[in-house]
């Protein structure tokens, strides 16, 4: 896309994602020219309801770009833990409820995970960016870990305070900096794949 200003809608309206997802596109290599645009206040959230991640994607992608008529970026995230056969994968965000809290859904998985000594688990982010023209490119990332036995640290959003990523220091990701989680995160190495796949050269 060089030489081109790439304008991209976002489809999250939660800000610690926003904040993520525009930490790592607007300083991806060989993307300079992106121009990342709010979600349109007032636009109504989509039913999450496909059967995986980047179906999940595709539908919020999907309705940004039918209410905008430009090109949207979504992703879609789910925690797999090893012990729960895989849960609460696409249900993360109502694990504790359909209304449920980022505190209920932690309070749900300790609970669970309460006396068990594999504690395992990854993160798993599609992300998608789709044109108008009915184009998509996507990419994933993937962050493996463990679950704390307890909540620690007050940065980023959702699970953060529970997951502890192997590829760090034994801190959680909310005891990481912004720049820190980013380095490793699902969401990171998703939206890295994502841009080189928009900066390389298309026919
Ligand atoms: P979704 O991609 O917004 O559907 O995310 C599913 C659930 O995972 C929500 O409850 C999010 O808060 C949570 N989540 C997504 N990404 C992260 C993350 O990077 N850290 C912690 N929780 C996350």
């Amino acid at each position: 896309m060089s030489g081109q200003v790439l304008r991209l809608v976002l489809a999250t309206a939660n800000p610690g994602k926003a904040a993520e997802l525009t930490a790592v596109l607007e300083t991806a290599e060989g993307l300079a020219d992106v121009e990342l645009v709010p979600r349109p206040p007032g636009l109504a959230e989509p039913d999450e309801d496909a059967d995986s991640l980047e179906g999940n994607a595709r539908i919020k992608a999907g309705a940004v770009v039918a209410a905008t008529g430009e090109a949207a970026v979504a992703d879609d995230t789910g925690l797999e833990v090893e012990a729960l056969g895989g849960a609460p994968g696409l249900r993360t965000a109502r694990y504790a409820g359909d209304h449920a809290t980022f505190d209920d859904n932690m309070a749900k998985l300790l609970d669970a995970l309460a006396g068990v000594a594999d504690r395992r688990a990854r993160w798993r982010t599609v992300a998608l960016v789709a044109f108008p023209d009915g184009r998509e490119m996507v990419a994933e990332g993937v962050c493996r870990g463990t679950i704390a036995e307890a909540r620690r640290g007050t940065a980023g959003f959702g699970y953060d305070p529970v997951f502890v990523p192997d590829d760090g220091d034994g801190r959680t990701l909310a005891e990481l900096t912004r720049e820190e989680k980013n380095a490793l995160s699902h969401r990171g190495q998703a939206f890295r794949a994502l841009a080189a796949r928009l900066a390389a050269p298309r026919a």
